[in-house]
């Protein structure tokens, strides 16, 4: 078993040690929210990158606002727990982080207090450009929360099991993974993960209000793709036009950028993963791994060699 050290409640210790009440709001009704964000580490110059950690900080404090659950650090502070959580493993590769703000003690699922903080961190690889993967989607006969029942801008633990009933569905049906229609009937996002299409050299994904996470990898590749001179729109998205689209991927933090070929049985392209996604991938992981030295905002030293 993997038994990193990690940080909770002040205290830095193996994963294996660290408890959490089972009466806890957080346990028995997911009440928490949180952040999952990749470090890159720079094999030349020996240092390790969290990508874009501030607007990952800002999204942990407005999923704490609409939740209700007061964060009793501030973003400073949470930056400074995350590296001490990350140096006290010694990384020296890609490193994945979830840090949780939750509903701690004993309460139920309208508690507000006590709320903790765990940052986590495990290695976890970048996606191998030799070995890109490739994804059968569907349709998922599951529609997207929405912001009038279990808002899809905050990252709260609950909202995730929208995204397990759609993805054992598309698996137990025979695909790697779903995509969400929204309650308007318009695409709204993969389970844990953003939207794009490429129809005609053009990059189109649906607005952040159509049921989906603000997604920092989705702003992010909107800001690379325009500055390689693509257009980029954000509209409303019809089912049939991811059927009939040149190139279709999902992407996120975790997903980065992750090539769809069929959706429905529809081939895409020739059925491998497009020249867009690919240059876009390419184009994320240099910079958010800094061989690309642009956008040096993007990125935080978490750790060094040295
Ligand atoms: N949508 C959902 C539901 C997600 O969980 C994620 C992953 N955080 C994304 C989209 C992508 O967001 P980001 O690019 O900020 O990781």
């Amino acid at each position: 078993m993997i038994d990193n050290f990690m940080w909770i409640r002040g205290e830095i210790i193996r994963q294996s040690q660290a408890t959490v009440n089972v009466l806890s709001p957080m346990a028995q009704f997911g009440v928490n929210v949180f952040e999952g964000i990749r470090c890159y580490w720079n094999e030349d110059k020996g240092e390790l990158y969290a990508f874009r950690l501030r607007e990952h900080l800002d999204r942990l404090m407005l999923s704490s606002r609409l939740m209700r659950l007061p964060s009793p650090y501030t973003p400073v502070q949470i930056e400074s727990f995350m590296k001490l959580a990350i140096q006290a493993n010694e990384f020296q590769t890609d490193t994945a982080v979830r840090m949780t703000l939750f509903a701690d003690g004993q309460g139920t699922w309208n508690t507000c207090e006590p709320v903790s903080l765990f940052i986590a961190s495990m290695a976890k690889s970048r996606t191998k450009l030799d070995e890109v993967p490739s994804y059968k989607a569907c349709i998922s006969s599951w529609e997207r929360i929405n912001d009038n029942a279990l808002p899809p801008r905050a990252k709260v633990g609950a909202n995730y099991i929208n995204g397990r009933y759609a993805h054992l569905q598309a698996r137990y049906d025979g695909y790697d993974l779903p995509i969400f229609l929204g309650r308007d009937g318009k695409v709204a996002e993969g389970a844990g993960a953003c939207l794009f299409l490429v129809r005609n050299g053009q990059l189109v994904t649906p607005l952040v209000t159509s049921s989906v996470l603000e997604s920092i990898t989705r702003d992010t590749l909107i800001a690379l793709a325009r500055k390689a001179g693509m257009t980029v729109t954000e509209r409303p998205v019809d089912r049939t036009e991811l059927y009939l689209a040149d190139e279709v991927f999902l992407c996120g933090s975790a997903a980065e950028v992750s090539p769809i070929v069929s959706v429905d049985g529809f081939v895409l392209g020739n059925g491998l993963p497009g020249t867009v996604t690919v240059n876009l991938l390419k184009a994320y992981l240099a910079v958010a791994s800094g061989d690309n030295p642009d956008h040096s905002e993007w990125r935080t030293l978490v750790s060094s060699r040295t």
